[in-house]
C-alpha cells in the first residue's frame, strides 16, 4: 500500500462502526429443542424445525429473550415492550429454510451506549440496536488447499449451528477518534467481550466463532462532517484483527480517494496473514432481503416486572468493577488499562483477596509472571501458579525471608511444579540468611580481601561499601538481605 496510515490521517478523519454477533450460551436452539453444544458429529443436532422442513413450527426460546434483555440493559438500552421477529430472505446453502428469522424494524433493545477506555481517555460508543436472530449452518469445502470454495472438490453442509440463538449488537458510527480509531475499535470489542462474559450469556470465544465482529469503516475529508461511503469487513476473528482491519481499510480508502477514485459500498474479507482486506460482494440493500413480519411466531412482549427483575439481577459490570478497583487500589486509568490489557485483572484481584497488597500483586503479575507467560506463549492467568502462591511469596518478601532475587527463584520452582512456595524454599534452600553470625564471617572475609575499599570507606567515601556488600551477596549466593549486610559492614568499620 502506498498511502501509509499516518499519511491518510493527515487528510481524512476515519469513522468506524461495529456489528458484533454473539452466539448465546443457551442449552437449546432459538426456535426448537435441539442442543447447542459445540463440536458434535455433523448434522446430529438437528430436527424438522431447524432444518426448515415443511409443516414444522418454531417456538421462541424464553432464555434467549432473557439473555438479550440482559445484554440490552447492560448496554444502557431501552427494552421494547412489544416487538416482532421478521423474515430475512436470501438463498445460501447453509441456510435450510432460505430465510433467516431475525429482527428488522422492531429490535428488542435500542439506543444505548458503552464507555471504553483508551489511552487514559473514555470514549462513549453509541449502541443503535441489539436484536435477536438465528445462526446459519456451516459449509465445509473439501479438497483444495485453502478450505475455500474455489478449488474444492465438493462441499458439505453441517446444520448443527443452524438455529443457535445469535444476538447482533450494532453501534452507531463512531466519529472523532482520529488517530486512535483502530485502538478504540479494538477496545470496544474487548470491553463488549468482558461485559458479555460477566453477564454469563455466552462463552464469547472468538476462535470458536461465538463472538464475531464485522467492521464498518469510512473516511470523511478533514474538516467535513459528511460521512464517506463505508465498507464492511466481515468476520474479523480476533481482537488484534479488529484493530488491523480498521487500520488497513483507512489506508486503502485514502489511496482510492487520493487517486480520484470512489470507495465502493461492499463487503470485504480480512486476511489474517497479510493484514489487508480484499473485495467480497457488493453490499445488498435492505430491500434486497424482502423483510416481512414472521407469521409463524407470536410477538415478543416482555412484561415490565420481568424486565425489572432482570435489571435487578445483573452482576457487577466491567465499568463498575473498573471504578471500584481504581478507587480501592489507587490506580490511574493508564495503570488500570495496563492490568486489563495484560489479562491480569482477575488474578491480581484474587491475589489481593488472599492478603497481598495491591502494589505487590501488580508488581509480580505484571513483572516476573508476565515475562514468564510471554516466554511460554500463554496468558498470565494460565500459568501454573495460584494467586495464593503469589500472595505467599510477597508475604515472605515483606517479612524479609526472601529478597526479590530469591523470590524469582521460588516462582521458577513453583512454575516447574516443585510444590508450594514454602516447599520450594525448603527444597532449594532459598531463605535469606538472617542470622547475623553467619553473615559476619562473610563480612570479615570481604573486609580482609579488600583493604583498599576499607581505606576509602574510612576516608568518608561510604558509597564504596557497595563493593563489600556485593562480595558478601556473592559469598552467600544472593541469600543475604543486602540492607542488613550494609548495616553490619558499617558497624564493623565504625
Ligand atoms: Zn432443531
Amino acid at each position: 500500500m502506498t498511502v501509509t496510515y499516518e499519511e491518510a490521517l493527515q487528510k481524512y478523519e476515519p469513522v468506524f462502526g461495529l456489528e458484533t454477533h454473539v452466539e448465546l450460551g443457551t442449552t437449546t436452539k432459538m426456535f426448537c429443542g435441539c442442543p447447542t453444544t459445540f463440536g458434535a458429529e455433523p448434522n446430529s443436532h438437528v430436527c424438522p424445525v431447524c432444518l426448515g422442513l415443511p409443516g414444522s413450527l418454531p417456538v421462541t426460546n424464553r432464555v434467549a429473550i432473557e439473555y438479550t434483555i440482559k445484554i440490552g440493559l447492560a448496554l444502557n438500552c431501552s427494552i421494547a415492550s412489544w416487538c416482532r421477529f421478521a423474515r430475512k430472505n436470501y438463498f445460501y446453502p447453509d441456510m435450510p429454510k432460505n430465510f433467516q428469522i431475525s429482527q428488522y424494524d422492531e429490535p428488542l433493545c435500542v439506543d444505548g451506549y458503552l464507555d471504553v477506555l483508551v489511552g487514559g481517555k473514555t470514549v462513549r460508543v453509541g449502541i443503535e440496536r441489539v436484536h435477536l436472530e438465528e445462526d446459519t449452518g456451516k459449509s465445509l469445502h473439501i479438497g483444495g488447499a485453502t478450505g475455500r470454495i474455489q478449488g474444492a472438490d465438493y462441499s458439505l453442509v453441517d446444520y448443527n449451528r443452524a438455529g443457535i440463538p445469535l444476538v447482533e449488537i450494532v453501534t452507531r458510527p463512531v466519529p472523532g477518534t482520529g488517530y486512535l480509531a483502530p485502538e478504540v475499535a479494538r477496545a470496544y470489542v474487548t470491553e463488549l467481550r468482558d461485559l458479555l462474559r460477566s453477564l454469563g450469556v455466552s462463552d464469547v470465544r472468538m476462535e470458536e466463532g461465538s463472538l464475531r465482529a464485522d467492521v464498518n469503516t469510512s473516511l470523511s475529508p478533514r474538516g467535513s462532517d459528511v460521512l464517506g461511503t463505508r465498507t464492511e469487513t466481515k468476520n474479523v476473528n480476533s481482537l488484534r484483527s479488529v484493530e488491523r482491519a480498521v487500520r488497513s481499510e483507512v489506508s486503502r480508502q485514502a489511496e482510492v480517494l487520493d487517486s480520484g477514485g470512489r470507495v465502493i459500498q461492499e463487503t470485504r474479507h480480512f486476511h489474517e496473514d497479510t493484514g489487508v482486506t480484499t473485495s467480497g460482494r457488493s453490499k445488498e440493500e435492505a430491500q434486497d432481503y424482502r423483510y416481512f413480519p414472521e407469521p409463524d411466531l407470536v410477538p415478543v412482549a416482555p412484561p415490565r416486572d420481568w424486565v425489572e427483575s432482570i435489571a435487578a439481577s445483573l452482576p457487577e459490570l466491567p465499568s463498575a468493577r473498573r471504578a471500584r478497583l481504581m478507587a480501592a487500589w489507587s490506580l490511574s486509568e493508564l495503570e488500570f488499562e495496563a492490568l486489563r490489557n495484560a489479562g491480569a485483572l482477575d488474578v491480581v484481584e484474587a491475589t489481593v483477596a488472599v492478603g497481598a497488597s495491591p502494589a505487590d500483586a501488580r508488581k509480580w503479575w505484571l513483572g516476573e509472571l508476565a515475562r514468564r507467560a510471554n516466554d511460554m506463549g500463554i496468558e498470565v492467568s494460565a500459568l501454573p501458579i495460584t494467586p495464593a502462591d503469589v500472595a505467599r511469596i510477597s508475604e515472605l518478601v515483606a517479612a524479609g525471608s526472601l529478597n526479590d532475587r530469591l523470590a524469582r527463584q521460588v516462582i521458577e520452582g513453583v512454575l516447574d511444579e516443585e510444590g508450594t512456595p514454602d516447599e520450594v524454599v525448603a527444597a532449594r534452600g532459598l531463605a535469606v540468611v538472617s542470622d547475623d553470625s553467619a553473615l559476619l564471617s562473610a563480612i570479615d572475609e570481604a573486609i580482609a580481601a579488600n583493604p583498599d575499599v576499607v581505606a576509602r570507606i574510612r576516608d568518608g567515601k561510604v558509597q564504596a561499601a557497595g563493593v563489600l556488600v556485593g562480595a558478601v551477596m556473592k559469598a552467600t549466593r544472593g541469600k543475604a538481605d543486602a540492607a542488613r549486610v550494609r548495616e553490619l559492614i558499617m558497624e564493623r568499620l565504625g
